[in-house]
């Protein structure tokens, strides 16, 4: 929720000191608060909180003191009003859309998307009546714009896309999406906050899978939602009812007229929370904390180590091509320059000449980079994909999101960047 200590320090003191702020006495770090519940004196409180009267905790689906200082954090590194955690990713996109969707609704996303956020756009928000259109991100303005219909309530991206590293041009797309009055939800997953701040190019709401750079070691999955607090539902107010018309699940109350711009994160909270659970334990959220405190110094390194390895790929006789942002042979370097000077991300994509068999033998003969279901931790790690993360896929929906059959995804560590590359060096010499 809001942090009311926001100051306005650098991204680095913010990883560290943003979203817990002990009085005298209480705990320098942040405490791991383990109760589903919590106590009051009479039972006139308790019913103040229910009505939304008050803020307060009642019960840890709803909200717990660790997850909100937590999401305070990550609303403050993103440049935030306000900020849910979800206990996963996928809850935190599916809850960032649903929160402004119904059945009957339409929402544009980009075709070059994480795998996982395409079955949920195209195949699984369908089942509940929400369509969803894919557009290429690289197409015309007229062209994206035809995707639009007059339901249509949300438009959906990725900084940089997972894993076919596609950039996307986030002022192009805020400029699309606001001309049709609907909000852009960008999933900021890959480049953190350190690296892009997508509000500051005209974003509504940002999404994060915290299990990949975040938590930063594999340790905990989870996601959030922040907002911006800058889209104006009033101004479309019959196209956002669920934000500015009474809830009746709610005692009839406005979320636009009662919370201001905070209203989608409390609309979120007190509706698809209270309705459909998927918040995080506090265990695992104080795991996230630990890992943002140095989210400011493991993305550069994951960015400076990805560089040497990308241009060791690019200048190898065995691979095919390679795709990274930050070389500057690569289609989105510029978009990448524009958006993240400092760095993209470790994460890159690469074909081996011979396609597809031997880009599996070139992983099995891997020694220190392992091949795990992940990607943006501290440990180098390889993933095929087209047999793995995508194979639900076909092979025509695979070529769409910019993910060849033969593309391996290499997310590289912060080990010595010598190391992995003599690893992958070794790997390639075997096949
Ligand atoms: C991993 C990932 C997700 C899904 O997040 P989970 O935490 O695995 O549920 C969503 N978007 C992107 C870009 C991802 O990399």
């Amino acid at each position: 929720m809001s942090d009311n200590h926001q100051e306005n320090y650098q991204i680095e003191t913010k990883c560290i000191q943003s979203g817990w702020h002990p009085k005298n006495g209480e705990p320098r770090v942040l405490p791991i608060y383990q109760s589903t519940t919590f106590k009051y004196d009479t039972s006139d409180q308790m019913g103040r909180l229910f009505d939304l009267e008050e803020a307060g905790y009642f019960y840890t689906r709803l909200q717990n003191p660790t997850n909100d200082a937590v999401a305070a954090k990550i609303a403050d590194l993103e440049g935030g009003v306000a900020a849910m955690l979800t206990s996963s990713g996928q809850a935190a996109n599916y809850f960032a859309v649903f929160n402004i969707c119904e059945a009957g609704d339409h929402v544009v996303a980009s075709n070059s998307i994480y795998g996982g956020t395409f079955n949920l756009l195209g195949t699984t928000l369908k089942k509940q009546g929400i369509e969803c259109t894919f557009v290429d991100p690289d197409a015309s303005e007229e062209e994206i714009n035809a995707a639009f219909r007059p339901n249509t309530k949300a438009m959906f991206g990725e900084t940089i896309a997972n894993p076919s590293c596609v950039v996307l041009d986030i002022e192009k797309m805020a400029k699309i999406a606001h001309a049709h009055g609907v909000p852009l939800i960008i999933d900021n997953t890959f480049a953190t906050p350190i690296n892009c701040r997508p509000f500051e190019w005209g974003a509504d709401i940002v999404t994060h899978s915290t299990t990949k750079y975040m938590d930063g070691h594999a340790m905990s999955v989870g996601g959030c939602i922040v907002d911006s607090g800058n889209f104006d539902w009033e101004a479309y107010g019959d196209k956002f009812a669920g934000l500015t018309r009474p809830d009746e699940s709610y005692h009839g109350i406005i979320y636009t007229q009662k919370f201001g711009k905070l209203a989608y994160i409390e609309k979120a909270t007190a509706q698809l929370m209270r309705d459909l659970g998927s918040i995080p334990s506090p265990m695992n959220t104080f795991l996230l904390n630990v890992g943002l405190e140095t989210l400011h110094l493991r993305v550069p390194r994951h960015c400076e180590n990805a560089l040497k390895v990308a241009k060791f790929l690019e200048q190898h006789e065995k691979v095919a091509w390679v795709k990274y942002p930050g070389l500057e042979s690569n289609p989105y370097h510029a978009l990448a320059q524009k958006y993240m000077p400092d760095g993209t991300c470790g994460v890159m994509a690469f074909g081996l000449k011979g396609g597809r068999e031997i880009s599996i033998s070139f992983m099995d003969h891997l020694k220190l980079v392992a091949i795990v279901t992940h990607v943006a931790d501290a440990r180098t790690c390889v993933l095929h994909p087209a047999s793995h993360t995508h194979r639900q896929m076909t092979d025509e929906q695979l070529l769409e999101a910019g993910i060849a059959p033969d593309l391996i995804r290499l997310s590289v560590g912060i080990e010595n960047a010598d190391d992995i590359i003599a690893d992958l060096s070794q790997a390639l010499e075997c096949i």
